[in-house]
């Protein structure tokens, strides 16, 4: 990641009881200071007019003059009741397109998406809002067929040994669902109320620590923790443990499709009953599921397609055959389809919160 996409703690004045200054958006030419929270930036009132309306009519109306509102230099001093870090990063995304560019670290960060979003809600700023939105719903997929597809495609980026999950944690996208969950509670936008069925069934993944004691804010500055955790409401904490149980029951009826019965082949393969080599080649990829753990899982949103191309070419030796292959995976994707649909219900959203 290039300096440039980092607010690291090097750009900022440490250890001063007054707001320290942020270097990257401390501008000579900069004709007004913003404060918020231990921040203080120097920027343009015609960047921020032209980025924002609630900006625009704030500035049309004649600032206070008093030496309390003006800094050393007599710039107008504005004190922002915003978070700051939020205030940062939203800067940092109208200023540097390379803070927040496509395929960057920062723009897959879901705390700074979500810092952005907040403020671009509330600052009227429709085209950014539209756009981390949009970034945010690659991750906090609104469908079944976006969540199907991104699934794929991330599994597609890494090794998958048999016998093991996906592993999707190489991939560099750092899930945190609580930031979602949490300004979704504040800001209630149709947006992000949509992303929740998925953001808490990615919570429930998350590790005890993170769930109990909140993630640690601002992952990317050079002193983790500076800025305390973002910890859930309890009510939320609550419908994440309450799905727990829930979970492994439903993926119990969404891995179904792979016991041993002869309603899961293919038509023809059913008929011919046991004189045909795909009862046995069932027989064996029921037994592998069994082994890799898939049917005690709490993951039944989780695609098993490749696992069982992989498995059915590496243990079956053509006893399954592609059509009975092809119903298995289609039932299979059914059944998750059906999860998918319920995790409102799951996760009791449907009078949330
Ligand atoms: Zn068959």
């Amino acid at each position: 990641m290039s300096e440039s996409t980092q607010p690291c703690a090097a750009e900022v004045e440490q250890c001063s009881p007054a707001p320290a200054r942020v270097n990257s958006l401390w501008f000579d030419d900069g004709n007004i200071i913003l404060v918020a929270e231990g921040f203080k930036f120097r920027v343009h009132k015609s960047m921020l007019a032209k980025s924002s309306p609630v900006f625009r009519d704030l500035f049309t109306v004649p600032q206070p003059t008093g030496p309390c509102c003006k800094d050393k230099d007599s710039l107008p001093v504005v004190n922002m009741p915003d978070n700051g870090l939020h205030l940062l990063y939203l800067l940092k995304a109208i200023y540097d397109r390379a803070f927040f560019g496509h395929n960057t670290l920062t723009a897959t960060s879901v705390e700074i998406a979500i810092g952005i979003v907040s403020l671009a809600h509330k600052y009227d700023m429709r085209y950014l809002y539209a756009d981390v939105i949009r970034r945010l719903a690659d991750i906090f997929c609104t469908t079944f067929e976006t969540y199907e597809a991104r699934s794929h495609q991330r599994a597609g980026l890494c090794t998958s040994p048999i016998g093991e999950l996906p592993k999707l944690a190489k991939v560099s996208i750092p899930l945190d669902p609580v930031f979602l969950i949490n300004m979704a509670r504040q800001i209630r936008t149709p947006e992000l109320l949509a992303m929740l069925p998925v953001a808490f069934y990615h919570a429930t993944s998350q590790s005890a620590e993170s769930l109990t004691q909140g993630v640690v804010r601002n992952r990317l500055r050079a002193a983790p923790g500076t800025h305390g955790r973002e910890a859930l409401h309890p009510d939320d904490l609550r419908r994440i443990i309450a799905a727990q149980r829930k979970l492994v029951q439903v993926n119990r009826n969404a891995t179904r499709c792979f016991h041993f019965h002869g309603a899961y082949l293919s038509p023809e393969c059913a008929a011919r009953r046991h004189s045909g080599p795909c009862y046995k080649g069932l027989q064996l990829l029921s037994q592998g599921v069994v082994d890799a753990g898939y049917l005690g899982s709490a993951r039944p949103l989780a695609r098993r397609d490749d696992w069982i191309d992989d498995y059915c070419k590496k243990n079956l030796d053509g006893k399954l055959c592609k059509a009975c292959q092809e119903n298995i995976k289609r039932l299979h994707k059914e059944a998750r389809e059906k999860v998918w649909n319920d995790l409102k219900k799951l996760f009791d959203l449907e009078a949330w919160p």
